[in-house]
């Protein structure tokens, strides 16, 4: 597999039958973009900007968000950038000194871009001011309502009319939704209605539906991202999107592993974000994939009622197909 896998990094990512595969990268600074293209990635499907914050603890300035986001769309281009919004809170960024009993469960991601105007506006004008090429998208992280949505809609069309009236044109980015709260999957025919893009992120996705704090040593047995509950929401989240034309992609850490990726090509996933390095792996792996064998074991895994069954089948499948 080794050295079919250095044979095929320059290959152009498919399965077996010929369907195209997309892998892009996830990254936390510009500094990685050079090193995405030589394992053949397809452009940065997930950017985490809140490493942009200064000391983890300060909102960067517009100027600089700006400069920052326009050289990494530019070494980029024609290829996708998807700035994630600052996902801060949680266990991420300490942004407000409030100590909260909760933190996962607390003011993080859309919540805290939603009350504090200043640190969405002058994010979303970076990014409206830096898309000179037209190939950036934006990522709403730890949407829960449509609500949510529908107000960073707002406040960017805004943007998008002041910026015209004052003669700047600028394109205006596809919008996207993260899906990594159940709250989210259960509303997924609405979201998939008013959005560009959804990604998936199982690592929240993974955390809040088995209330299993991904932190958390003492409880790590438990988080199990081939339980059948979140087997059973993959399925609905992708087949959901494909219905309603939708475009979706998986940017969790599901996405590096081998033994996920049939199961999510066979529930009609084409697009992955995923560690650079992973990308050579799964380009050779999904190679030898036959998308209808992968349908076949999408479906027997809706059917087990528990992970141990679900990942013995994963296995049993890999060692005959790889
Ligand atoms: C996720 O939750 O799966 C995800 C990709 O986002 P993060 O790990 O940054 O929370
Ligand atoms: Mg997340």
């Amino acid at each position: 597999l080794e050295a079919q896998t250095c044979r095929l990094a320059d290959a152009p990512a498919q399965t077996k039958c010929g369907q195209p595969l997309h892998f892009c990268s996830n990254i936390d600074f510009k500094e990685e973009i050079p090193s995405i293209r030589s394992v053949g990635a397809r452009g940065v499907g997930l950017f985490r900007s809140e490493n942009l914050f200064i000391d983890n603890t300060k909102p960067p300035q517009e100027e600089d968000q700006t400069a920052y986001y326009k050289e990494m769309a530019e070494e980029l281009f024609p290829d996708p950038l998807v700035i994630r919004l600052f996902d801060i809170g949680g266990d991420k960024l300490i942004y407000s000194t409030i100590r909260e009993p909760n933190p996962n469960l607390g003011w993080r991601g859309i919540r805290i871009l939603i009350d504090v105007p200043e640190i969405l506006d002058s994010q979303l004008l970076a990014i409206l001011k830096a898309n000179d090429k037209g190939n950036i998208q934006i990522l709403l992280p730890m949407i829960s309502s449509i609500e949510e949505i529908m107000q960073i809609q707002s406040s960017l069309k805004r943007h998008v009319d002041n910026l015209n009236t004052i003669g700047l044109s600028c394109c205006e980015p596809d919008i996207g939704a993260m899906i990594e709260i159940p709250a989210a999957v259960l509303i997924i025919d609405e979201i998939t209605r008013m959005v560009d893009f959804i990604s998936i992120g199982t690592n929240d996705l993974t955390q809040y539906t088995l209330a299993v704090d991904r932190n958390n040593e003492i409880v790590q047995d438990l988080f199990d991202k081939f339980h059948p509950a979140i087997i059973r929401q993959l399925h609905t989240i992708i087949t959901t999107a494909n219905k309603n034309g939708c475009r979706v992609s998986l940017c969790g850490d599901m996405g590096s592993d081998p033994l996920a990726l049939p199961f999510l090509v066979g529930c009609g996933l084409r697009v992955f974000s995923v560690v650079s390095a992973d990308i050579p792996l799964l380009k050779t792996l999904g190679r030898h994939l036959d998308v209808k064998e992968s349908e076949a074991l999408a479906r027997e895994c809706l059917s087990f009622d528990s992970s141990e069954k679900i990942k013995a089948h994963l296995k049993e499948f890999q060692m005959r197909h790889v």
